[in-house]
């Protein structure tokens, strides 16, 4: 099906780098034509625009959902030899748009650009945002925004919740198809295994505990870990309610409907175990001929995730402390940072910034008799490696950001854009944020936590 056409549609802001790497013409994506192709206008001569199917549990409970306000324009080849998705979102009425209007607002859709180019720019697996065009029309959320679309690139748009649908919707050969395409897709070097729907299981497990590791590791929220919001590529994808902590406490949760916490920054791993187990639970009937057989290889096969999760998790924060080998004692040695961090309020990315140089910066923990004496270990721990401490501190400013998007800064950035129609503010901060580990004195002014009246910080999603 094809995008519903929007009234005048205006680049608001291309991602000139990211066109070139997939082999795009700028110069011909700015034009009217290229720009009537980001708007949704017009289908680029070939391609079959389609609204993609699936199922979720969003907050627990299961639903069909599927592409309601977003198509897949095509794939992509990079010039890398590369396969990837394009999509529009907010391009109108799909099959299953239920009762929403197929749309977007200009707000939520540059968030997701800045935040989706932050999170590459940290290292950290994600859908990529090539640009955002204004359509000329208003949408209608609680009050009156101007409408907007955004180009998502993502190495694809399997979700978990695309198993789920197949499972309960479709047949078992429907279901290997899909576990095939996948496989051949992803995950081609376990293609040929003997056993490869399990390979696919471990494989997905794989990358999600090394994804939800590295939010940790940054601070971020993702906000909405429904099933459907889970990528099998390991990418972090649909970025609706998400956000940095600034202060360390893992309850942080910002999201305006997350009532109950399930999706709070400290319940992450927990619950992209709980995502995986629905995954592996559509993926039975391919996994053993025998029920429960297949039922032990899945349980066998999660119950892996919370120790592949833990040894990365643990891996990045040593990393962070600027240590090299391995010691029983290091994981107590971080707690106790942490637990110092969530007791006096500390910014996270901060502290870990100030700790980042041979003389640290103060931090709220500076002076404590607490931090004091942390440091004198952190410091013994340090010696006790090959590595000079010179290499412990480089270790740290690549496994440190100087800089993550604040939530400040962000939404400063939108209301300039939005509202006075000024994208000077996001070039800004999109090029700040384009080197989060340089360390450089530009970034300073950016890396500063929000002021107290700045809290508590409140996303809402479904925009
Ligand atoms: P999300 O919260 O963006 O992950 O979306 C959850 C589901 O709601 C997906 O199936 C979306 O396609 C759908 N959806 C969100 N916003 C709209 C909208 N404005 N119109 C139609 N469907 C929407
Ligand atoms: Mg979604
Ligand atoms: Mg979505």
């Amino acid at each position: 099906m094809n995008p519903t056409p929007v009234r005048s549609p205006k680049l608001a802001i291309l991602n000139e780098p990211l066109a070139a790497t997939l082999g795009l013409n700028v110069q011909a994506l700015q034009s009217n034509d290229g720009v009537a192709v980001l708007a949704g206008n017009r289908v680029p001569e070939g391609a079959l625009p389609l609204a993609q199917a699936y199922a979720g549990h969003q907050f627990g409970h299961f639903n069909m959902l599927g592409d309601g306000r977003a198509l897949l324009l095509g794939e992509q080849i990079t010039p890398l030899g590369e396969r990837v998705d394009i999509q529009l979102k907010g391009s109108g009425i799909t099959p299953y748009s239920r009762r929403g209007d197929g749309r977007a607002a200009l707000g939520p859709m540059l968030r997701e650009y800045i935040i989706s180019e932050a999170m590459h720019a940290l290292g950290i697996a994600t859908t990529r945002s090539l640009a955002v065009v204004t359509t000329g029309e208003s949408i209608f959320r609680e009050i009156e925004q101007p409408g907007a679309i955004l180009t998502r690139v993502a190495a694809s748009h399997l979700r978990v919740g695309t198993f789920q649908y197949v499972s309960q919707w479709g047949t078992v050969q429907d279901l290997r198809t899909l576990a095939d395409y996948t496989l051949h897709r992803h995950f081609s070097e376990v293609d040929a295994d003997e056993n490869r729907y399990i390979s696919l299981l471990k494989e997905v497990i794989k990358r999600q505990a090394v994804l939800i590791a590295k939010w940790q590791q940054v601070g971020f929220i993702h906000g909405v870990m429904n099933t459907d919001n889970m990528a099998l590529s390991g990418e972090t994808i649909d970025y609706g309610p998400c956000a940095f902590i600034d202060v360390y406490d893992p309850a942080t949760v910002f999201s305006s409907i997350d009532i109950h916490g399930r999706y709070a920054y400290g319940n992450q791993p927990r619950i992209a175990a709980w995502n995986l187990a629905r995954f592996a639970e559509a993926l039975l009937p391919l996994l053993h001929d025998n029920e429960e057989k297949a039922v032990e290889l899945a349980e066998n096969a999660i119950s892996d995730f919370a120790q592949l999760y833990h040894r990365n998790w643990l891996a990045g924060m040593r990393a962070k402390l600027g240590i090299f080998n391995e010691e029983q004692q290091d994981e107590d040695l971080i707690e106790e940072l942490l637990s110092m961090m969530q007791k006096y309020r500390a910014d996270y990315t901060n502290t870990f910034r100030a700790l980042t140089f041979e003389k640290p910066e103060d931090t709220v923990l500076s002076g404590t008799a607490e931090f004091t004496q942390w440091q004198e270990l952190w410091q013994a721990r340090l010696g006790r490696q090959q590595e000079p401490k010179a290499s412990s501190y480089q270790l740290m400013r690549s496994s440190n950001p100087a800089l993550i998007p604040r939530n400040h800064r962000v939404e400063e950035a939108l209301e300039a854009a939005v509202k006075q129609g000024d994208y000077s503010v996001m070039e800004r901060l999109l090029d700040v944020l384009s080197s989060p580990y340089a360390h450089s004195p530009e970034q300073v002014d950016y890396s500063t936590s929000p002021s107290p009246s700045d809290r508590p910080y409140r996303t809402f999603c479904g925009t």
